[in-house]
């Protein structure tokens, strides 16, 4: 356990103040022994993977971190894949890819980890992680639990987990994916990837910032009829190629961030009348 752990490198925005606690266990019981530690101490906590989602306020975080990137181990069973929450998305689609599963191809070119892919049910358009999820396991303060897809709630980008009904950390992850031959998943898995490598821009940003609306255009689409590409406050930027992605140039500008989103969220309202939903998840 360190403290008062800078949390910008952790975080793919490179934003963010300074955690009180921050914890890497690398075992469940570990965590659920963290889970316990906090809630004697009274200590808010927030669980953390790969950080490419996530934005900490330039205050930073007054309570526990939990990154859960030493939680790793990868077992195949047949057309099953296990994978602790730590392990990076990308790593288990390309093993089920070039070992001819489908299911996963779409997570090739996806950054982050197996347990923030779980909690946001990370996706695309070909495909998102509750269509092959077919159980958890996680840690509670209790103990050790294992919970059916169902019971996650998973929706478009979000979860039981995200809007906080669920307090656990996803420790595990089986996926169930379907047959095929290795030269068909590794093709589909490169072409998935150029497709993103041609539209989305490279360089520190969160992916999408918003969420699509449940109709009529994208969230991209709106944006860039919005007249957000370009904008800027400080380090923050709209891309130009896409302008749904929030890119930084600074380093814990958070604020900036905020400013940003709030500014482009705006600009919408006032053109649409749509409210767009953040997709980013700003830790409070
Ligand atoms: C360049 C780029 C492209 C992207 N493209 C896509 C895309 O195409 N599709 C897509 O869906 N997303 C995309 N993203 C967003 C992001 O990669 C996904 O949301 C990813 O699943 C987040 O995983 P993470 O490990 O980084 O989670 P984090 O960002 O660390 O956390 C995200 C949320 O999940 C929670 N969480 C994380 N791990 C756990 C756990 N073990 N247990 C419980 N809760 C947990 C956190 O508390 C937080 O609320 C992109 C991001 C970037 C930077």
């Amino acid at each position: 356990m360190r403290e008062w752990v800078s949390l910008h490198r952790l975080t793919s925005l490179r934003v963010g103040g300074r955690a009180r606690f921050l914890a890497s266990p690398d075992s469940a019981d570990r965590v659920i022994a963290l889970l316990s530690w906090a809630k004697r101490e009274g200590l808010s906590r927030f669980v953390l993977g790969a950080g490419t989602n996530v934005i900490f306020p330039d205050p930073g975080y007054d309570g526990l971190v939990i990154d859960t990137r030493r939680l790793t181990g990868i077992r195949m069973s047949g057309t099953r894949i296990i994978a602790s929450a730590g392990e990076p998305l990308a790593r288990i689609a390309w093993l089920a890819a070039r070992a001819g599963l489908s299911g996963l191809e779409w997570a090739c070119g996806i950054p982050g980890t197996v347990g923030g892919a779980v909690a946001m049910n990370a996706g695309t358009r070909e495909g998102e992680t509750a269509d092959v999820l077919s159980s958890i396991e996680a840690a509670s303060p209790s103990g050790p639990i294992r919970l059916d897809p169902g019971e996650l709630r998973l929706g478009y980008r979000e979860s039981a987990i995200i809007k906080g009904d669920l307090p656990i950390v996803v420790t595990a992850a089986t996926f169930e994916l379907t047959r095929s031959e290795p030269h068909r998943t590794v093709e589909l898995a490169r072409r998935l990837i150029a497709e993103r490598r041609r539209k989305h821009p490279t360089g520190p940003s969160a992916g999408c910032a918003f969420k699509n609306p449940s109709e009529g255009p994208s969230a991209g689409e709106l944006l860039d009829r919005a007249g957000c590409k370009g904008m800027r406050v400080g380090g923050a930027y709209v891309s130009e190629l896409h302008a749904n992605f929030v890119m930084n140039e600074g380093e814990k500008n958070a604020s900036e961030v905020l400013e940003l989103l709030e500014s482009m969220q705006k600009r919408v309202k006032e053109a649409f009348g749509i409210d767009l939903e953040p997709e980013i998840i700003v830790c409070k």
